[in-house]
């Protein structure tokens, strides 16, 4: 299973962060995310939280947990969870991604940065 830095722009070899690449397959018309709750772990997010952004950004429904609606190309999908990712994850002082979700806010845990996630 291929892994990327997260961000995937950071290319260190050595980086502590990692995560899969995510993984689909596409059964009756939906695309199954087959390693979200792997990627979900790696960036310390529930899964109904990414499956529900992806289901919004992409405009399709999903099951609340691992499917889409429709056919997505794993670029496609990689494109929204690394802006996620960016958007929602990395400290935007730090850039650090051990970041939690506390009262709708994003707080990092190596720098103590908060900042409401919207
Ligand atoms: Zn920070």
């Amino acid at each position: 299973m291929a892994t990327i830095g997260i961000p995937k722009s950071n290319d260190d070899p050595y980086i502590r962060y990692k995560r899969q690449l995510i993984s689909v397959k596409v059964i009756k018309g939906y695309t199954v995310l087959t390693n979200l709750d792997s990627v979900c772990h790696s960036i310390d997010r529930p899964e109904s939280v990414i499956i529900s952004f992806l289901s919004k950004t992409l405009g399709t429904g999903s099951n609340g947990k691992d499917k889409l609606r429709g056919t997505f190309s794993v670029s496609t999908l990689e494109t929204h969870i690394e802006n996620y990712i960016i958007n929602h994850v990395l400290c935007k002082t730090c850039q650090n991604p051990e970041t939690y979700i506390d009262k709708n806010k994003i707080r990092c845990k190596a720098c103590g940065f908060s900042r409401s996630d919207n």
